[in-house]
């Protein structure tokens, strides 16, 4: 019902118009609707009371009481005004206030001299100059309103004269006149008042739009600025990563005398700097990845108190050192968190370096862990340390924060709780700190339960490489030199790694089109490539040689530490993936298994009969079908693991990880997040009603925000 009133106020109202414009049509309809409502009121009032004195007065109802003039001029005035609201609603505001007007007047001349005569109808037209003054802008039309009103109004005492002579004094017209004036004056006080508040709130409003605008402005810049960057920081990662790998490299390669004491302390310090550099570059990019949400989150049951005993074990000698009591109290049952290990390590490490840092000596530290059934498990480092000050509590998980005092003036960067943090918040997890100056800092993070879960049995969690080194494939020792292409455009790098591939004759290539033009007239044991080149990258190059059936083993050497370039390339069936800086041996090793399992494959193919062939091609079918049945079948738990799949497998974690890899060309890691997604999208697609936690439910996804992230990253949902 409101609604349809505030309709039919608002007929004729439209954007374009100017503000005014509109109130004034509003104001209009307004009219319209009350004189309507007064009209059917008044008809309604005027039937009754006139039936019911019929009643009293001569028992019967006659009708002789109807006054035809009467009803045929409220007929009159009641479709005049919906035809003024039909004229308002088709745009012609001018037309339907003049019609308005008109009948206003004519109504009530009409009244005032025909048909109610001597009952004071013509001081209607008092209203006659305020309603001209809201419907008009002008001010010279409220005041010819005025005189005219005015003027009609006299027309029963002077022209038509209505009312005895007698009655028509002097007084009564100055009165009257007054009282017109009056009224005029005070509709006009108060439209001129609402005008200059319309005007200052305009301003306000302009302000504040424009103040938005700014804002907005701002914080599109910020925006930008931000991913500028991120991809500064990628870019600059690159750029210092070469360099780093080729100091830590010839580093590494120095060998000093026995006596050379000086020259080989000078080394273990340039070193520890390269180290400590590392670790920083590492630290930012991981940070400014996170932010950008480049990277991907990979969950795994852990056991939290084999966990943290290792990092309590790693970090025991450097508390020693500083005779610092250091503790671990595990207050929890065996418990599994389901964590990405890797990142989650480094929030604790970062937790316990401060620890180690801001603890004088002879000082104490604890881990401690607490379960409680309805909140999960709190994980606390505490420390008797410096402590940290009420107001910077807030600021020291800001990035590059640090508090001013005597340590932080020659160490640290202010990048380590910032990161700890993000690791943190990425993992749905909460961080706090309680502190109290001089007297030391606890550190706490809060796993909610539902990221907990009570272990049946402790996952045995071995380090995630993609390159087993256990027997199976030990490389075999090969006599004749090996032939490795070496595709990078820094030639410093190329001169180093020719350096370290001593053993190998290496070829060069500047880029991936270099590679290529190479590769038609030359076969290689293994190619060695770069992935950011200009001309042809190593995405690029290595797409094109998965094109051409080549089988040669790829090892890709990267700055990019994103895990979307790392999969992208995992994808396409390369055999490994380093990180610049890496370690000689790391890549050695790499190199080893690459050409061992390479040749195992040429060996095999050239000894197998075809009949073999299809057996091993069925075996492979067999075991995709095993594992994707397995997962399909499970992909509803959050508990579907690697070690899971393994059990079910019965083979170790490294051999299903090896098999899966050689057969499907991803870790078991990927495929479980592959099914995942894939299902997640079917389901949407089949079942578009079904919220985004039924769906992530029913792919074992506790975190939903993470799914549709992923989704939308993956396919674009
Ligand atoms: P950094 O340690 O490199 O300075 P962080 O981000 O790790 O950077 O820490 C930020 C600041 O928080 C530090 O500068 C230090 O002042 C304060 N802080 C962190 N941990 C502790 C602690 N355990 N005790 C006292 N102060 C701490």
């Amino acid at each position: 019902m409101k609604e349809k009133y505030e309709s039919l106020l608002n007929l004729g109202i439209q954007k374009r118009h100017t503000n005014s414009l509109n109130k004034r049509i509003r104001l209009l309809n307004t009219f319209c609707v009350i004189w309507g409502i007064v009209v059917l009121i008044f008809v309604s009032l005027e039937l009754i009371v006139s039936i019911v004195l019929e009643v009293i007065n001569h028992k019967t109802i006659t009708f002789a009481f109807i006054d035809i003039r009467f009803f045929f001029t409220h007929f009159f005035i009641l479709i005049s005004l919906i035809l003024i609201l039909f004229l308002n609603k088709n745009l012609h505001f001018k037309w339907g206030r003049f019609y308005f007007l008109s009948v206003f007047v004519i109504a009530n001349s009409y009244a005032s001299l025909i048909i109610s005569p001597g009952h004071y109808v013509e001081y209607y037209f008092v209203l006659l100059s305020p309603i001209v003054s809201t419907l008009y802008t002008k001010k010279s039309s409220s005041y010819l309103a005025l005189i005219i009103g005015f003027l009609i109004f006299l027309t029963p005492y002077y022209i038509y004269v209505v009312y005895p002579t007698e009655y028509v004094d002097r007084l009564i017209i100055l009165e009257s006149a007054c009282i017109f004036l009056v009224v005029h004056l005070l509709v006009n006080y108060f439209k001129s008042n609402n005008l200059v508040y319309e005007k200052l709130l305009a301003l306000e409003r302009d302000k504040v739009l424009s103040d938005k605008f700014i804002l907005e402005k701002q914080e599109a810049e910020l925006r930008e600025l931000s991913e500028f960057k991120s991809h500064f920081f990628v870019n600059l990662s690159h750029e210092i990563r070469t360099p780093l790998t080729l100091i830590q490299g010839y580093t590494n390669q120095l060998t000093f005398k026995e006596s050379d004491k000086e020259n080989k302390e000078k080394t273990t310090v340039i070193k520890e700097q390269c180290q400590q550099m590392q670790d920083i570059i590492n630290s930012i990019m991981d940070l400014s990845k996170m932010e950008s949400d480049q990277f991907e989150l990979i969950r795994i049951p852990v056991d939290v108190n084999s966990f943290l005993e290792k990092y309590f074990t790693n970090f025991q000698s450097l508390f020693a050192k500083k005779n610092i009591d250091f503790t671990f109290n595990n207050n929890t049952l065996k418990t599994n968190i389901l964590i990405d290990k890797n990142l989650f390590s480094k929030a604790i490490s970062n937790l316990l370096s401060n620890a180690l840092k801001f603890t004088s000596i002879n000082g104490s530290v604890a881990i401690n862990t607490t379960f409680n059934n309805d909140d999960g498990i709190t994980i606390n480092v505490i420390d008797s340390g410096i402590g940290i000050h009420k107001e910077e509590r807030e600021n020291v998980f800001k990035r590059f924060y640090q508090v001013k005092n005597d340590i932080t003036k020659s160490q640290g960067s202010g990048i380590g709780l910032a990161f700890t943090k993000s690791i943190v918040n990425a993992h749905h997890f909460s961080i706090d700190v309680k502190s109290s100056i001089g007297k030391g800092s606890c550190f706490s993070i809060s796993i909610p339960k539902n990221y907990v879960s009570s272990a049946i049995h402790q996952p045995k969690i071995e380090p995630q490489n993609t390159f087993s080194t256990n027997e199976q494939t030990k490389p075999t020792f090969i006599n004749k030199k090996q032939n490795i292409l070496v595709v990078d455009d820094h030639e410093q790098m190329r001169i180093y790694l020719k350096k370290v591939l001593k053993n190998y004759n290496v070829t060069e290539a500047e880029d991936g089109k270099d590679a290529l033009s190479i590769l038609q007239n030359n076969s290689f044991d293994l190619i060695l490539t770069d992935y950011m080149m200009p001309v042809m990258d190593g995405e690029t190059l290595v797409k094109e040689l998965k094109k051409q059936q080549n089988k040669t083993p790829i090892i890709v050497l990267t700055a990019r530490t994103d895990q979307q370039g790392k999969l992208s390339m995992l994808r396409l069936g390369i055999d490994g993936y380093l990180h610049k800086p890496f370690m000689e041996e790391e890549l050695l090793i790499n190199i080893k298994n690459g050409i061992a399992l390479y040749k195992n494959v040429k060996d095999f193919d050239k000894e197998t009969s075809p009949e073999e062939l299809k057996n091993l091609n069925e075996y492979a079918d067999k075991f995709n079908t095993k594992i994707t049945t397995y997962i399909n079948q499970n992909i509803n738990s959050p508990l579907l693991s690697v070690d899971a799949i393994a059990e079910y497998m019965a083979v170790s974690r490294s051999t299903l990880n090896r098999k899966v890899k050689s057969i499907l060309g991803q870790t078991v890691n990927q495929l479980i997040q592959e099914a995942r997604l894939e299902k997640a999208r079917n389901l949407r697609a089949e079942n578009p009603l079904a919220s985004k936690k039924q769906i992530a439910e029913a792919v074992g996804i506790t975190n939903t925000t993470y799914l549709f992230d992923k989704l939308k990253e993956r396919y674009g949902i």
